[in-house]
């Protein structure tokens, strides 16, 4: 069978489905789990970034139920296994196109096309870029916005963190498992991040913090050798050497494929109608960092992953029963 095609999909026949499921995050899995043991056979489409953020951290502390912890690509790769333990059909292909406007709605996956009754967004969030000068022409040459990717390829250099959030602290922690020294630099002069993980930091003594600083401008041809940094207060400008530099700014919705198709916020997340996770569009449901700007959690996701399946079964229901079914 081609990769990407489902059992009992013919060439050239556009197959309806009850639930089409957009990502792979534990919201994506969790809904799988929740519309398969509902019997919606629902369709799973991994996306691009498989597995989502989970993959790009190690240690998974504050998942309940795993006492000892457990890293972030093993969760997700036990959320896969559970969903396609019932009926789920899971698929490595990255939506290209979503019409919403049309009911079943249409979903492509390059020539690959569906209808869905019910849609269920779980795209997540991507990370966010600095957007300075040298940055995107020096990543992957020691720009990263993924220690756990990345860390292991700077063993006893310098590094550069940039951020104050919860993020920034776990990757400058992190990265000391590898880096000589690690500088965190933060525009403001309070961290935003949890008591316990800056406590971590702080206590770390190869990590220093510098405050009220921007990075303006990262330097180097082939690789990282500098970063150009700013005082917000005095407006004084340094070179700083550094290896590298980890971005640690946050993230954003990946919600380009909705865009203009359901109601977003001005940051563009996809609005609910709490508590549910209805969307604008009836029929579709969003869930996890697609529409949490607040908490992001894995289990948050998951959470409202299992509240969108069975937001999709009752809609389902309430269709089939107003045509008469
Ligand atoms: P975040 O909480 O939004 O923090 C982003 C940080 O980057 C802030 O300190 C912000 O500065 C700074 N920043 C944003 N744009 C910037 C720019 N253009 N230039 C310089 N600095 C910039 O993002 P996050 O740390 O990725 O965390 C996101 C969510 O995930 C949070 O809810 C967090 O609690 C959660 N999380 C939890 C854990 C955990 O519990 N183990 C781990 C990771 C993430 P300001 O402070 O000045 O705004």
């Amino acid at each position: 069978m081609v990769e990407g095609m489902v059992e009992g999909m013919v060439e050239g026949m556009v197959e309806e489905r009850n639930t089409v499921i957009l990502g792979s995050g534990p919201a994506g899995y969790t809904a799988a789990l929740y519309a398969a043991r509902a019997n919606l056979r629902p369709l799973l489409l991994k996306g691009l970034e498989a597995g989502g953020q989970l993959m790009l951290t190690t240690d998974v502390e504050n998942y309940p139920g795993f006492p000892d912890g457990i890293l972030g690509p093993e969760m997700m790769d036990a959320f896969e296994k559970q969903a396609a333990r019932f009926e789920t059909e899971i698929v490595a292909q990255s939506v290209t196109r979503v019409d919403l406007s049309e009911r079943p709605f249409g979903v492509w996956a390059g020539d690959l096309e569906w209808r869905a009754k019910t849609l269920i967004l779980a795209t997540g969030a991507s990370a966010r870029w600095l957007g300075i000068p040298g940055e995107e022409k020096l990543r992957g040459r020691g720009v990263s916005a993924c220690a756990t990717c990345d860390g292991f390829f700077f063993r006893d250099r310098e590094l550069v963190v940039v951020g104050g959030g919860d993020t920034a602290m776990e990757e400058a922690t992190f990265l000391t498992k590898f880096a000589s020294a690690v500088t965190l630099v933060h525009r403001r002069d309070e961290f935003r991040a949890s008591k316990i993980l800056q406590e971590r930091v702080r206590s770390n003594p190869k990590v220093k913090v510098v405050w009220d600083t921007v990075v303006e401008e990262v330097l180097g041809e082939g690789a990282v050798t500098g970063v150009r940094l700013r005082n917000v207060k005095s407006d004084e400008a340094t070179e700083f050497a550094t290896d590298g530099v980890f971005v640690a700014i946050g993230h954003d919705p990946n919600t380009d494929l909705v865009t203009g198709q359901v109601d977003l916020t001005d940051a563009g997340y996809v609005i609910v109608r709490e508590p549910t996770t209805a969307t604008s569009v009836p029929g579709v449901f969003a869930a996890g960092d697609v529409t949490d700007v607040t908490y992001r959690q894995a289990v948050t996701a998951a959470g409202q992953g299992c509240k969108a399946a069975i937001d999709a079964e009752r809609y389902l229901e309430e269709q089939a029963h107003a045509n008469g079914g």
